[in-house]
């Protein structure tokens, strides 16, 4: 789909319900077997287990093709009456998918972001959509017009030797081999950003500069906020706050409390830097075909280089540094990050070219950390008020999964909201946390606990003897997870 078609409008289709997915109805076998079992259960004075009702096989809504949405001439009327307003904190990946899927779906909503503008902050480096680039056709992004897709992934020895080679160009050049259908796409996170901010059109509920710094919930009432603007406090009201500020989180700060999960140092420094390919004129290397991520390491240093945009490449090194010696080289600046960078790989071509290439101002590296996993207890204490993203479940960046989860998250809080709070729900009576936000956490907490514990392993294995195995497949998968990314 052509990008004058992404910028129409769009608003849910209406026989899947936004879902982009149609329960197919229960074959008659399997009603008349669980009917029995009820029947027996009951006659026996409910003793034992009571039968599960099977449920019915989900297929893809053949009206929307799966994306749960349909092109309209414009946006849904805003439903002020039936829908809660939502306070949105933070404007990054998570915050600004959620605002586009409310859009979609007429629930109002308020985004507020504590950067002054877009480009505030360097937030350089690229993201690897994996489960999240079919899910982002759930936000009206057909295609991706900054994204790349790879289809080579090579692993090397520092001398070069291929250990491993995975990817749609290894699966096609081998007959017996099932080509799988999945497509990584690596996209600048500010192109990511950018596409989803286009979707919301300018959209005047999205208010920079505005930095939460308190809330305030009266049981089953309107949220008080209060934000530092320009220096001064501004309040706000809402319905429901949700937090998708990010591994720092304020809304989780306030309503948990950062001393019961604190920040978790997960024992490496990272360094990331993006290298225009101009800047290696004359280097020929087959790694720089726009189409491959490769990966070389030695068991301690690992260094992971991918397609950034058309004509640049990021990389990614990582190893392992006690957490006060990560904070002092994170603080000396990206000068002293290059140099460092540059100490450790001297390996095979075309990596010390590349790191020689890039400018230091586009050099930035940190210490990492994730949290441990959040349970739903400990996200009850807000009857209003929920996390998204990485302010939920922060996790190492070597599996690749903080924005494809964040994007997740997002898409099934608005349909949760859509469905939970309808004209005929209740849930003003019934209290939002009941109505939509415990199955939502519930669900999201599922599924990205794996995430979280997989990233926290990946960053040990990447920089052990585990990574010179010879396998064509990614490091870690011959221990289990099998995530495309690392
Ligand atoms: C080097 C690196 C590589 C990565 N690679 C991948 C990858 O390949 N694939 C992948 O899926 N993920 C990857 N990730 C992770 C991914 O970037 C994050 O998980 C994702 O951005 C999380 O999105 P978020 O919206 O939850 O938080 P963020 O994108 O961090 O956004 C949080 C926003 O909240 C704002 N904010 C913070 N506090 C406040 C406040 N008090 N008031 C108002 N606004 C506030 C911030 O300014 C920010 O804009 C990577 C991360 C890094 C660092």
């Amino acid at each position: 789909m052509k990008k004058s078609e992404n910028e129409k409008a769009w608003t849910i289709c209406p026989e899947c319900k936004g879902l982009g997915k149609k329960s197919q109805k229960l074959q008659k076998k399997f009603r008349l077997q669980y009917k029995k079992a009820l029947e027996e259960f009951e006659q026996s004075n409910k003793e034992g287990i009571p039968p599960i009702r099977p449920k019915a096989h989900l297929n893809s809504c053949i009206n929307c093709a799966g994306s749960g949405l349909i092109r309209s001439e414009k946006f849904p009327e805003v439903d002020n009456e039936n829908y809660p307003h939502i306070a949105i904190i933070g404007g990054g990946i998570g915050g600004v998918a959620l605002a586009v899927a409310c859009l979609h779906r007429g629930i109002p909503f308020t985004l507020y972001e504590r950067d002054t503008n877009f480009e505030a902050r360097s937030q350089g480096y690229g993201l690897t959509l994996q489960q999240a680039s079919k899910a982002i056709e759930g936000f009206g992004i057909f295609s991706l017009e900054k994204g790349i897709v790879s289809t080579r992934h090579l692993v090397h020895t520092p001398e070069g030797k291929v250990i491993g080679e995975w990817g749609m160009r290894k699966w096609l050049s081998s007959v017996n081999q099932k080509v799988t259908k999945r497509t990584n796409i690596h996209i600048a996170r500010q192109a990511l950003r950018l596409a989803l901010l286009e979707q919301l059109g300018g959209h005047d509920s999205l208010k920079w500069g505005h930095q939460l710094v308190n809330f305030k919930e009266n049981d089953n009432k309107t949220i008080e906020l209060s934000f530092q603007v320009n220096g001064k406090i501004q309040m706000a009201k809402a319905d429901l706050i949700v937090g998708a500020d990010g591994i720092r989180s304020t809304v989780r700060n306030l309503l948990i409390g950062d001393a019961i999960t604190p920040l978790r140092y997960l024992d490496c420094i990272v360094i990331l830097g993006i290298c225009p390919l101009s800047a290696l004129e004359g280097l020929d290397s087959p790694l720089l075909d726009s189409a491959t991520v490769f990966q070389t390491g030695n068991g301690n240093e690992r260094i992971y280089i991918m397609p950034y945009t058309s004509d640049s490449v990021m990389w990614q090194l990582s190893f392992p540094m006690e957490e006060a010696e990560a904070k002092a080289l994170s603080a000396k600046g990206c000068e002293a990050l290059k140099e460092e960078a540059l100490l450790r790989t001297q390996w095979h071509s075309p990596i010390p070219q590349i790191l020689k290439a890039t400018k230091a101002n586009q050099v930035s590296g940190y210490p990492v950390y994730d949290r441990e996993v959040l349970t739903t207890e400990l996200l009850e204490k807000g009857k209003q008020i929920t996390l998204l993203g990485d302010a939920a479940h922060p996790m190492s960046p070597f599996k690749g999964q903080g924005a494809n989860q964040a994007l997740l998250d997002a898409l099934a809080l608005a349909r949760g909201i859509y469905k939970g709070c309808g004209p005929f729900s209740n849930w003003k009576a019934t209290g939002i946390r009941k109505s939509v936000l415990t199955d939502f956490e519930t669900e999201m907490l599922e599924r990205s606990a794996k995430k979280v514990k997989d990233s926290a392993e990946a960053a040990q294995f990447l920089h052990s003897d585990i990574v010179l195995l010879e396998n064509n497949q990614p490091r870690g998968s011959c221990l289990k997870g099998k995530d495309l990314m690392e």
